[in-house]
């Protein structure tokens, strides 16, 4: 695609990286089909493609941001499925990204979307906070409507209280493959964070995809099978995160129980890592967010203290692995940046590295996977969970339209809830044809989105994992009655289908 910067514009380090991802564009469209905002409303503005012609009207003629490519700023997911299918290599990601900071900095939104937009981030990504407004927002809920529309949808998006994982019904085996000093951990470790056409159409059969674009992998892996034995266990920084920590902080427990389990040594880390501000185009907070967890985990690098950084919910794994490019021209942050990028995996890549052994009792059942945006468009993490669901002992189906985002995208089911909502209904018809007794993913804003409305209980792919070595069983599991069957049989064992 043709550009038309002038010289002074491109002095300016995101209009350059700009201009280089439009002029990769040859506008053929592949895209469209596997959008999720295109494929429901039918509106080429509302497609990768229209989105790319609007930002580059907007960034060309360095114009504030007009009430129309707002809205259709606005409606994007980031959900980044026309990354994968673009044959051309257009870094969508980055473009809208900027995209979204020049619409925070010369758009002045009506005064509701200014409050909500604001409380959500001053609130989601501090745990405490978010734990206080959560119940808060409980104790009013008879009077829900004094409350911000989008808490309002967040209350009815959450369960009615903080779930705690059920009781174990199997007594963990023996660790065979753990080495010594190397047992699993309890619960919960010390320092972590608190307990914490128009929507609605008929699923469509799956859209065909071009060939996906190539992409650089994410550096070496963290753990290189042909170097020399290491001298002692893999390092792991375990990041808690946010809403994760405040709504089930089971997952990381999960996560923590299997990296001892796979023999590595595991430092849980609390702190935000932007992810959430970052989509809200607030770039300032996104910094003052990540800074002190990049130095902290640049400074654990540097010591020899950090050999990996697990991610358990992908869509601050997809952010955290960006770090190095968000703050390149950030004389203080560049460096360290790059270095605790090279280092995140998401925990399935983890969990892979180390050859997490097969459990010694299989639960068996049908787990459904829904790959969650961030984890399959964003990271392009697709063979590690399904493979290691199955080497754990469940027979794992795939969803139809895969492809396609459940509505959830950070906090879109809460600014764009017409839409949002729309995707759960399609993704979780797809879910009921594949008959499976649970979803697995990888990601808890898919989780709290899918379960706010579905029959069949939702459990983060580490969940399950941990629960077939021995773990308590997910939560929505041991404890589900309702509308049939237990999925759980007496001896602990998951039904399945
Ligand atoms: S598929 Fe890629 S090159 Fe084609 S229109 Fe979409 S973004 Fe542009
Ligand atoms: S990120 Fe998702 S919603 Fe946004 S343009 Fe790309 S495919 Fe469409």
């Amino acid at each position: 695609m043709q550009t038309n910067f002038t010289a002074e514009q491109l002095k300016d380090a995101d209009v350059a990286a700009s201009e280089q991802i439009l002029r990769k564009c040859v506008h053929c469209g592949f895209c469209t089909a596997t959008c999720p905002t295109y494929v429901l409303l039918g509106d080429e503005l509302d497609s990768p493609r229209g989105r790319i012609y609007l930002i580059k009207d907007m960034l060309e003629h360095g114009r504030p941001a007009t009430e129309e490519v707002v809205r259709h700023v606005d409606r994007c997911l980031s959900c980044l499925a026309c990354m994968t299918t673009c044959p051309s290599g257009v870094h969508y990601q980055h473009l809208i990204d900027h995209a979204r900071v020049h619409v925070e900095k010369t758009y002045r939104r009506p005064w509701r979307e200014r409050i909500a937009r604001s409380a959500l981030a001053a609130v989601l990504p501090y745990p405490a906070r978010f734990a206080a407004a959560l119940t808060l927002g409980r104790l009013l809920a008879p009077a829900a409507g004094v409350l911000p529309a989008s808490f309002r949808r967040l209350l009815r998006l959450l369960p009615p209280a903080d779930r705690t994982a059920p009781a174990a019904r199997r007594v963990p085996p023996a660790e065979k493959n753990a080495p010594a000093g190397h047992a699993p951990p309890a619960e919960q470790s010390p320092g972590a964070a608190p307990a914490e056409q128009s929507p609605g159409a008929a699923p469509a059969e799956q859209s065909p995809r071009a060939a996906p674009a190539a992409r650089p992998a994410w550096s070496e892996p963290a753990v290189r099978k042909d170097a020399a034995p290491r001298s002692g266990p893999l390092r792991v920084a375990l990041l808690d995160g946010c809403v994760q920590s405040v709504l089930a902080p089971r997952i990381n427990a999960a996560a923590e129980r299997l990296l001892r389990r796979a023999g590595a040594d595991v430092v849980r880390v609390p702190g935000c890592c932007g992810a959430i501000v970052h989509h809200l185009g607030r770039d300032d907070r996104n910094r003052s967010l990540a800074q002190p967890l990049i130095s902290r985990l640049a400074r654990g690098i540097g010591a020899g203290d950090v050999d990996a950084i697990a991610v358990t919910a992908s869509g601050c794994g997809t952010h955290a692995k960006d770090y190095g490019f968000i703050f390149r021209t950030d004389p203080e942050l560049a460096g360290d940046a790059a270095v605790v990028s090279d280092r995140v995996r998401d925990i399935a890549e983890l969990l892979d590295e180390l050859d997490l052994p097969a459990p010694a009792e299989p639960p068996g059942g049908t787990v459904a996977y829904h790959s969650a945006c961030s984890m399959q468009h964003g990271q392009r993490v697709e063979r590690q969970p399904r493979e290691l669901l199955a080497r754990a002992g469940f027979e794992v189906a795939e969803i139809g339209e895969g492809h396609l985002c459940c509505g959830s995208a950070g906090t879109y089911n809460l600014l764009q809830p017409r839409i949002a909502e729309a995707l759960r209904e399609r993704k979780l018809a797809h879910v009921a044809r594949t008959g499976a007794g649970i979803v697995a993913t990888g990601n808890i804003g898919c989780m709290t989105q899918l379960a706010s409305a579905s029959d069949v209980p939702i459990a983060h792919t580490v969940e399950l994992i941990d629960w077939a070595h021995g773990g308590p069983p997910p939560a929505g599991l041991g404890a589900r009655a309702s509308g049939g069957a237990d999925p759980v049989s007496a001896d602990g064992r998951f039904r399945g289908r």
